[in-house]
């Protein structure tokens, strides 16, 4: 199996659309995503097999807001089935001991995911924070400015393999 594991802010929406009003969703609201890069994405999961795992923090809460949330995320064009969504994993504490202030970093929290599976033959990380230790060779890095672009193909095709 193929995985991207996605953000969400930064990603499929972009400084442009944060500015449109937000859209009502099951007593909550969000942020419009950019169609370019929701299309892109889908490209990218068309060309490639890929499935998604949340990591944005827009997972967190209980599995019902998870649900509205996947939800919102296919409303938005998002074509490609969102699987699951990575745990939390703590790290007050850095390699030398010395206070974090983050208790969560998105590299361990995907590790930790694909800790507990042995089917993931490939997989990419796409997100605009670059907290991806130990996978950083795994990351495809967007502005938060634009979001998912054209140029960002080419390495996730690298990282994913054609379908
Ligand atoms: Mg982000």
């Amino acid at each position: 199996m193929k995985i991207i594991f996605l953000d969400i802010d930064g990603v499929l929406n972009n400084r442009k659309t944060i500015q449109r009003p937000m859209i009502p969703w099951n007593g909550e609201h969000y942020h419009e995503f950019d169609p370019d890069c929701v299309h892109l994405l889908n490209y990218i999961c068309n060309e490639t097999g890929a499935l998604l795992v949340l990591s944005s923090s827009w997972r967190n809460g209980s599995e019902e807001r998870f649900g509205s949330i996947k939800e919102y995320i296919a409303n938005q064009g998002v074509e490609t089935q969102i699987i699951a969504r990575t745990p939390r994993a703590f790290q007050l504490f850095d390699e030398n001991g010395d206070f974090t202030g983050r208790w969560s970093k998105r590299g361990l929290e995907i590790d930790k995911w694909l800790s507990e599976r042995n089917d993931i033959d490939r997989f990419a990380i796409i997100d605009d924070d670059t907290d991806m230790k130990p996978h950083m060779d795994k990351l495809v890095k967007t502005e938060f400015d634009i979001g998912l672009q054209k140029c960002h193909m080419d390495p996730l095709l690298v990282l994913l393999g054609q379908k």
